[in-house]
């Protein structure tokens, strides 16, 4: 298929009441392998590239790397840019195929977020692709602390600006390598109350997995960002791999395990999901 937008699954989503796994991606062979396991279980799937990977790969290389694998699966796949800082990130995202933006103004004044915001929702508006705002700050493990998002900029946010999904901080942090995270669930609850919104996690790897599916059920939580469990599971799987194995030097015959296992966790991953 080609690729599709985030409004596009997360509709499919809400009506299947299902939610869809933000996966983040940082290069080609953990790209196919969430792609293969989304094939296999018949899920929707965004793939992200978040600052990070854009650092070490060109957005172009990249957007066409997301396209070729839609091209070659039957489920829908969205390529998302995730923590666009800035306008012209965003921009540059969409210019170059990107079907869904995050402009993350998190650390902004609200009023210069939502200002921001809503000049990348009018671009996105003309490349027919999607915006995931942020409100309050999700914060990083041991680096920043988080920021509860307030319910009421949540309905001004919404209600005057066009954005497609909405990144929350109700007690979920990036980074968490275990499942620490304690949620507001009545902080959801008022969040709720104010908006209908699809709702966004980041930091889905330190949630367990029961909240996942109780923020999902009951408070219509449509996408959840996971990263570090994979990347564990990646550097995990390379030293496993070099510990039984003294000799092979090829990276495709290396890369071939690691391929396995990340395919293997994001099979199971989505099986909980759905
Ligand atoms: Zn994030």
């Amino acid at each position: 298929m080609t690729l599709s937008t985030l409004t596009d699954v997360l509709r499919v989503a809400r009506e299947e009441k299902v939610f869809v796994v933000g996966f983040v991606v940082q290069g080609w062979e953990d790209a196919k392998a969430f792609v293969e396991a989304a094939s296999e279980t018949n899920s929707n799937i965004i793939l992200q590239a978040g600052p990070a990977f854009r650092n070490n790969m060109h957005l172009g290389a990249i957007a066409r790397m997301f396209e070729t694998l839609a091209k070659e699966t039957n489920v829908k796949v969205v390529a998302h840019l995730d923590h666009g800082n800035d306008f012209e990130t965003c921009k540059r995202a969409l210019d170059v195929g990107f079907t869904s933006v995050m402009f993350d103004g998190s650390r902004l004044p609200f009023q210069d977020n939502l200002n921001k915001t809503a000049k990348v929702c009018d671009i996105a508006k003309k490349y027919e692709a999607s915006v995931e705002a942020e409100l309050g700050f999700v914060g990083y493990e041991d680096i920043e602390l988080n920021k509860f998002t307030c319910p009421e900029e949540v309905g001004i946010m919404t209600g005057q600006v066009p954005i497609d999904a909405l990144a929350i901080s109700i007690g979920n942090t990036h980074l968490q390598s275990r499942h620490l995270a304690e949620i507001d669930y009545k902080l959801l609850a008022e969040i709720r109350a104010v908006s209908s919104i699809p709702l966004v996690i980041h930091g889905g790897s330190g949630v367990s997995p029961d909240d996942r599916i109780k923020m999902a059920r009951e408070f219509g939580v449509l996408k959840f960002n996971i990263g570090t469990e994979f990347r564990q599971l990646f550097g995990q799987s390379l030293r496993d791999f070099f510990a039984e194995d003294k000799v092979s030097f090829d990276r495709f015959e290396i890369m071939k395990s690691v391929q396995k296992n990340i395919k293997n966790r994001a099979i199971s991953l989505l099986q909980a999901f759905n």
